[in-house]
Protein backbone atom coordinates (compact mmCIF):
# COMPACT_ATOMS: atom_id res chain seq x y z
CA UNK A 1 0.00 0.00 0.00
CA UNK A 2 1.21 3.79 -0.88
CA UNK A 3 1.28 6.08 1.58
CA UNK A 4 -1.26 8.42 -0.03
CA UNK A 5 -4.07 5.33 0.24
CA UNK A 6 -3.60 5.08 3.92
CA UNK A 7 -3.64 9.16 4.46
CA UNK A 8 -7.05 8.86 2.49
CA UNK A 9 -8.18 5.79 4.22
CA UNK A 10 -7.06 7.77 7.32
CA UNK A 11 -9.12 10.68 6.32
CA UNK A 12 -12.28 8.43 5.77
CA UNK A 13 -11.83 7.25 9.42
CA UNK A 14 -11.38 10.75 10.87
CA UNK A 15 -7.81 10.81 11.41
CA UNK A 16 -5.94 14.05 10.89
CA UNK A 17 -2.02 12.99 10.32
CA UNK A 18 0.07 10.68 8.15
CA UNK A 19 1.70 8.94 11.13
CA UNK A 20 -1.91 7.89 12.71
CA UNK A 21 -2.98 6.66 9.00
CA UNK A 22 0.19 4.82 8.97
CA UNK A 23 -0.27 3.35 12.50
CA UNK A 24 -4.23 2.64 11.54
CA UNK A 25 -3.08 0.12 8.74
CA UNK A 26 -0.56 -1.61 10.75
CA UNK A 27 -2.74 -2.14 13.30
CA UNK A 28 -5.54 -3.33 11.30
CA UNK A 29 -3.71 -4.75 8.79
CA UNK A 30 -5.22 -8.49 9.27
CA UNK A 31 -8.91 -6.90 8.47
CA UNK A 32 -7.34 -4.93 5.51
CA UNK A 33 -5.23 -7.26 3.19
CA UNK A 34 -5.00 -10.77 2.01
CA UNK A 35 -2.91 -12.47 5.25
CA UNK A 36 -0.04 -13.58 2.86
CA UNK A 37 -0.02 -9.87 1.23
CA UNK A 38 0.37 -8.30 4.87
CA UNK A 39 3.88 -8.69 4.62
CA UNK A 40 4.66 -7.06 1.07
CA UNK A 41 1.73 -4.55 1.68
CA UNK A 42 3.07 -3.14 5.41
CA UNK A 43 6.56 -3.06 3.63
CA UNK A 44 5.82 -1.28 0.94
CA UNK A 45 4.03 1.72 3.47
CA UNK A 46 6.71 1.94 5.47
CA UNK A 47 9.48 2.56 2.57
CA UNK A 48 6.50 5.34 1.03
CA UNK A 49 6.55 6.80 4.61
CA UNK A 50 10.17 7.04 5.16
CA UNK A 51 11.04 8.28 2.03
CA UNK A 52 8.62 11.03 3.02
CA UNK A 53 10.44 11.67 6.05
CA UNK A 54 7.94 9.55 8.41
CA UNK A 55 10.03 8.14 11.38
CA UNK A 56 9.08 4.71 12.76
CA UNK A 57 9.96 3.77 16.81
CA UNK A 58 12.75 1.27 17.18
CA UNK A 59 10.75 -0.63 19.32
CA UNK A 60 7.51 -1.41 18.29
CA UNK A 61 7.83 -0.07 14.30
CA UNK A 62 4.63 2.63 14.93
CA UNK A 63 5.37 5.82 13.02
CA UNK A 64 6.35 8.31 15.47
CA UNK A 65 4.60 11.93 16.14
CA UNK A 66 6.90 14.66 16.47
CA UNK A 67 9.82 12.02 18.03
CA UNK A 68 7.46 10.19 20.53
CA UNK A 69 5.82 7.00 19.97
CA UNK A 70 2.09 7.68 21.16
CA UNK A 71 1.53 3.90 20.72
CA UNK A 72 3.90 3.18 23.39
CA UNK A 73 1.23 2.51 26.11
CA UNK A 74 -0.05 -0.32 24.08
CA UNK A 75 2.72 -1.93 22.59
CA UNK A 76 5.94 -1.61 24.80
CA UNK A 77 6.36 -4.11 26.96
CA UNK A 78 6.13 -2.72 30.56
CA UNK A 79 9.66 -3.13 32.99
CA UNK A 80 11.30 -4.06 30.13
ZN1 LIG B 1 6.89 2.27 19.94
Amino acid sequence: MKLKEAIELGKALGLETPEEAINNVLMHSLNLFKYEDIPKELRELIADAKKQGIKFCPVCGAAMIDGKCYMKDLTHKKGG
